[in-house]
C-alpha cells in the first residue's frame, strides 16, 4: 500500500492553559529529526494508510494520546487528535501553538484543515474526530462548519469545553449542522497527561523563582 501524507501538526488548549505554558525548553526527545521550519503544512510525515475497519473508539483515542504525548515532549500542552473516515486515519495532529506561534494551531483545528486538503473537500461529512481534550469553542466551530459527523473526546473541560462542558456548540440549534458527540473515552489517561504537564510547568516556575 502506498503511503499517504499526514500532517504532524497541532493540538488544543484553552486560553488559560496557553497562558500557563511557559516558553521553556522543550524536551526534544520525541521531535528529533522532524522538520521545524515553515508553516503548519510543511510539517508532513509519511505514515501510510492505517486500515482499521471495525476498531473501537478506544483504539483511535489511543492514537490521539500518542499525538498528545508528542506535543507534551516538545513543551506544548499535550493534546492530540486523529481524524478518521471509514475506519481509516486521514490525519494525526497535535497541539503546536508554541512551535508555530499560532494561537489557532490546536490539534483538532489542524486535523480538520489538513484532512480537507488531504481529501480535497472541505465537507468532512463522513469524518470522526478523536481528540484527547474536549474541544474549545474555536475548534468546535470549525468542526461544525466542516460538517464533521462525529466528535469523540477524552478529558472533559467544564470551564471552557464547547462539546457540552461549558457550552455545546457542536449541537447548537442555531447552526445548520450538528455533530454526534461522545465524551469520556480514555478520559483518565487524557486528563492525567494534562495534569502532569501543568504540574511540571508549575514546578519549573517555582524553581526559577517565577
Ligand atoms: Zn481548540
Amino acid at each position: 500500500m502506498s503511503g499517504k501524507e499526514f500532517f504532524q501538526v497541532l493540538g488544543d488548549l484553552s486560553v488559560e492553559e496557553a497562558d500557563a505554558v511557559l516558553s521553556c525548553q522543550a524536551d526534544e526527545r520525541a521531535g528529533a529529526g522532524e522538520p521545524r521550519s515553515g508553516g503548519r503544512f510543511d510539517l508532513l510525515e509519511e505514515v501510510g494508510i492505517h486500515q482499521s475497519r471495525g476498531v473501537t473508539d478506544e483504539h483511535f483515542m489511543e492514537e490521539a494520546l500518542r499525538q498528545a504525548r508528542k506535543a507534551g515532549a516538545k513543551g506544548e500542552v499535550p493534546v492530540g487528535a486523529v481524524l478518521v473516515v471509514e475506519g481509516r486515519i486521514i490525519t494525526k495532529t497535535h497541539n503546536q501553538v508554541e512551535e508555530l506561534k499560532d494561537a489557532t494551531a490546536h490539534a483538532e483545528m489542524l486535523a480538520v484543515t489538513a484532512a480537507a486538503g488531504e481529501l480535497e473537500d472541505w465537507r468532512l461529512t463522513e469524518a470522526t474526530v478523536y481528540v484527547t481534550k474536549e474541544p474549545c469553542p474555536m475548534c468546535a466551530g470549525a468542526m461544525v462548519l466542516s460538517r464533521v459527523k462525529r466528535v469523540v473526546y477524552g478529558a472533559a473541560d467544564p470551564r471552557g469545553g464547547a462539546a457540552g462542558g461549558a457550552l455545546n456548540l457542536l449541537q447548537f440549534d442555531g447552526l445548520n449542522h450538528k455533530c454526534e458527540v461522545r465524551g469520556g473515552v480514555k478520559s483518565e489517561e487524557c486528563r492525567e497527561l494534562l495534569r502532569e504537564f501543568f504540574q511540571a510547568k508549575r514546578a519549573e516556575g517555582e524553581k526559577s523563582g517565577n
